[in-house]
């Protein structure tokens, strides 16, 4: 599959935590990194190998943000993460998470405490497609998150063969939703299942053929096109397009300098 790999200079970090996952999304990059077991949601940060040297190392490459996220886990499962937030606080990053949103209101004073952007992931505001794509009956509520956390946020959502009809009618309830700053539409992304999802990354394609030909364009941010769909600002990102690059770290220890997260860690945990 064709990766750009003509990366600009990493402007952001990830803290990859590692473990289960209250969602089972059956696109989920995780599945793609087959040795990505081991579970480090209720092991102290201090305690996490080679942690505090990445963090050193983003100082030296003049990273400033960092977002918390999972290849395989949500952020917001980890036990320390207040602590956490605060830590990489005290040392002059600014902090943000891509969480599926299930515990937001539970974790309010962590997601309060952040100084960086939040991401929800939400692939459907209808019950029974979310079952069918996260084994979970249950969407977020933002209406709620609204009334108990005081913050704007990113909404993220994955195009695929179970929700790629609603979308467009999802943008359009979501845009009166004034907290939402954005919306950003992916694909699936894989390195090893391509087959297997195949009708999902062709899901995406048409989803974004109808945007670019229904609603205007604005601008480009790091080759991803942003269009105004109902009056919010809709990116169309591409993971392996993009220039945009960044750093990877794993909680087992690994360090990937790699912008290709699955690639990145299979490389790096051989090395080992
Ligand atoms: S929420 Fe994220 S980490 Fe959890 S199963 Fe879904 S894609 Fe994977």
């Amino acid at each position: 599959m064709y990766k750009n790999r003509e990366r600009e200079n990493p402007v952001f970090a990830n803290i990859n935590l590692q473990g289960p996952c209250n969602y089972k999304c059956f696109f989920c990059l995780g599945k793609d990194i087959k040795c990505l077991k081991s579970n480090y949601l209720n092991v102290h940060f201090k305690k996490w190998k080679n942690f505090d040297n990445y963090l050193d190392i983003c100082k030296k490459n003049n990273i400033k943000k960092i977002y918390l996220t999972g290849q395989n886990t949500d952020p917001l499962l980890y036990k320390y993460l207040l602590e956490l937030i605060e830590y990489l606080k005290s040392k002059d990053f600014i902090v943000g998470i891509r969480t599926n949103g299930l515990l937001a209101i539970e974790k309010k004073k962590e997601l309060e405490s952040l100084n960086g952007t939040i991401s929800y992931s939400v692939h459907s505001l209808n019950d029974e497609t979310n079952l069918k794509i996260t084994e979970v009956k249950k969407t977020i509520n933002l209406n709620d998150i609204n009334k108990f956390i005081n913050r704007n946020y990113r909404i993220g959502i994955v195009v695929n063969r179970y929700n790629k009809n609603e979308i467009i009618d999802m943008i359009k309830e979501l845009s009166s939703n004034k907290n939402i700053r954005y919306i950003q539409l992916r694909g699936c992304a894989t390195d090893n299942r391509y087959d297997e999802l195949k009708e999902d990354i062709d899901a995406y394609k048409e989803i974004s053929n109808y945007i670019k030909n229904n609603f205007k364009f604005l601008r480009n941010f790091y080759k991803a096109e942003i269009y105004d769909v109902y009056g919010v600002e809709v990116t169309l990102w591409k993971t392996v397009e993009t220039t945009i690059n960044s750093f990877n770290y794993f909680t087992e220890g690994i360090i990937s300098y790699d912008y290709f997260v699955v690639e990145g860690y299979e490389k790096c945990k051989k090395e080992m």
